[in-house]
């Protein structure tokens, strides 16, 4: 199974992509998570890639793709993995089929999770991750057990730079032109589904575990 998940910042890729992990032992392959932790390991990679995130700027195709090249060679890839926030332009979307055709592989789905602009703005305000193991929380809609502490790991909790409001507006904006316009390369392949993001954690994950039972 190789799926690849969609939709707006904020619209729950990351908290469906860790349980979907989970459950049918995916690999799970985050642009977004990779760069924030490259950056904690003060990799030049990831200082580089947070000069641009924190005003909530694209970083660049060509980065991007390769650490994402270099991600679908290790072994764990190889037979399932889960793709969440790559990729995010259509010269993205075809380094991505480029490199699946050179391993003789495709995706078996795209699936897009749809959200209002006012609940997006809800989740990614009220945001809260683990600076330690990148779990990701919510002031109201996910509290932790403890304040500020991971239920998981123990790791303080942090707001990330590019959700502060004047980067989450660049991002919407971002999201709308450069990224929207992959959802038409996708349809026409006819491997595009839509999942409403609107309800609750459970109703979003069972929602997509039932087009990953139509579609496998
Ligand atoms: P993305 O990876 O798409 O940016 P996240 O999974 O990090 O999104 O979710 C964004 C925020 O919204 C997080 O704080 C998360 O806890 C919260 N959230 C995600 N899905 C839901 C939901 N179905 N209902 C309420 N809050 C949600
Ligand atoms: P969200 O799901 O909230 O949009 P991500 O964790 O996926 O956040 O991404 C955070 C930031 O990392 C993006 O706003 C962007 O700056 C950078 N980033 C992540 N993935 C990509 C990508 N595929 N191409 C370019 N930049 C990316
Ligand atoms: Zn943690």
């Amino acid at each position: 199974m190789k799926l690849l998940l969609m939709g707006p910042p904020g619209a729950g890729k990351g908290s469906q992509s860790e349980r979907l992990v989970k459950d049918f032992e995916l690999t799970s392959i985050s642009t977004g998570q990779m760069f924030r932790e490259s950056h904690r390991n003060e990799e030049p990679l990831g200082i580089e890639a947070m000069r641009y995130i924190e005003r909530g700027e694209l970083v660049a195709d060509d980065i991007t793709n390769e650490i994402v090249r270099k991600r679908l060679l290790k072994e764990d890839a190889e037979r399932c993995f889960i793709l969440d926030g790559y990729p995010r332009t259509v010269s993205q979307a075809k380094a991505l089929d480029d490199m699946l055709a050179k391993m003789r592989s495709k995706l078996t789905a795209v699936i897009n999770i749809t959200v209002d602009k006012k609940a997006i703005l809800e989740r990614m305000v009220g945001r809260r991750v683990c600076k330690q193991c990148g779990l990701s929380y919510h002031l109201a809609f996910k509290p932790t057990r403890q304040d500020g502490i991971c239920d998981v790991c123990g790791g303080t909790l942090y707001q990330r730079p590019d959700d502060q409001l004047e980067s989450v507006r660049n991002r919407l904006e971002i999201y709308e032109s450069k990224t929207q316009p992959l959802l038409a390369y996708y349809k026409g392949r006819g491997i595009l589904r839509e999942v409403d993001g609107m309800q609750s954690f459970d109703a979003v994950y069972q929602a997509i575990c039932a087009v990953l039972k139509e579609l496998t």
